[in-house]
């Protein structure tokens, strides 16, 4: 379900995320001329395209040994749109990350809510600490969608009711739902991303499984998928070592 208006309210619904990498610096060259400067001063430099292998060992070596910072001189910042929840999760990575999100208090917020598709699974079985989810019946599923466009629906109304009688949108706003979009620049640099991915994703290779909430996961994947493009390298060396931020 991805971008459905309604007919009335020009209400959204969405179950997707969107990322873009909006602007970069980034490379694993930047990783290795930062390293080098420990033997070799300001020849570092110099060095970068001499021997790949060596370049490749490097970084690997840097990985695994956890030396971190080298993998701070480079940026990327993102453009993402997805549920205030999933920023509430985002916006606790407080290291190596800058954040500036739309507001509510200068601009009427957009009808756009989240609703999640039929991959989403609905169910958690297990306790707190060890569980896990599974499908949701038809009938889960088609609850879901019912109410929360009836729940959304009916605040947004309320929403725009207050706006209409002179009400300020930073008060009105108090009765919109963590299910509502936002839009954010968020700008990180390898190292922070990489322990972002370490925690909000989950994959095979993970020494260190984590289990984030499927919505941020979702983000996070966007994010690695343009972040491998620009640092092969890196990344390999981030998968190879148990996906553990340096
Ligand atoms: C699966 C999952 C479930 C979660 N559940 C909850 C929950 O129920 N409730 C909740 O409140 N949060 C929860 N969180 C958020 C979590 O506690 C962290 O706030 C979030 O993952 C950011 O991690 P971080 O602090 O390591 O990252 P960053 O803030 O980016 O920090 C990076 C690293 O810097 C160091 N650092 C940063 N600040 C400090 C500091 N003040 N003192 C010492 N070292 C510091 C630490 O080594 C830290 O790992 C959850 C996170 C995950 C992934």
């Amino acid at each position: 379900m991805t971008d459905t208006p309604a007919d009335d309210l020009k209400i959204s619904f969405r179950s997707d995320v969107t990322v873009e990498l909006v602007k970069h610096t980034a490379s694993d060259a930047d990783v290795l001329f930062a390293a080098r400067v420990s033997t070799l001063g300001e020849q570092s430099l110099d060095e970068l395209q001499k021997d790949p292998e060596r370049s490749k060992g490097l970084i690997n070596f840097l990985m695994r040994d956890r030396h971190g910072s080298p993998f701070e001189h480079n940026s990327m910042t993102f453009f993402i749109s997805a549920p205030i929840f999933v920023f509430r999760e985002f916006m606790r990575h407080r290291v190596g990350w800058s954040y500036n999100e739309e507001s509510g208090r200068y601009r009427q917020l957009e009808p756009v809510f989240y609703i999640p598709d039929a991959s989403r699974k609905l169910v958690q079985q297990g306790r707190p600490g060890k569980y896990h989810f599974v499908e949701g019946t038809q009938a889960q599923q088609e609850l879901v969608g019912r109410v929360m466009e009836d729940s959304y629906r009916q605040s947004y109304e309320a929403y725009q009711e207050m706006l209409a009688a002179g009400v300020a949108r930073e008060v009105a706003r108090s009765v919109l739902p963590v299910g509502l979009y936002s839009s954010m620049y968020a700008t990180c640099n390898a190292r922070s991303l990489m322990h972002f991915l370490g925690l909000r994703t989950k994959h095979e290779l993970a020494k260190v499984p984590s289990f984030p909430q499927r919505e941020i996961e979702m983000v996070g994947e966007k994010m690695e998928a343009e972040w491998a493009k620009l640092m092969p390298l890196t990344y390999a060396a981030f998968n190879a070592n148990g996906r553990v931020a340096p």
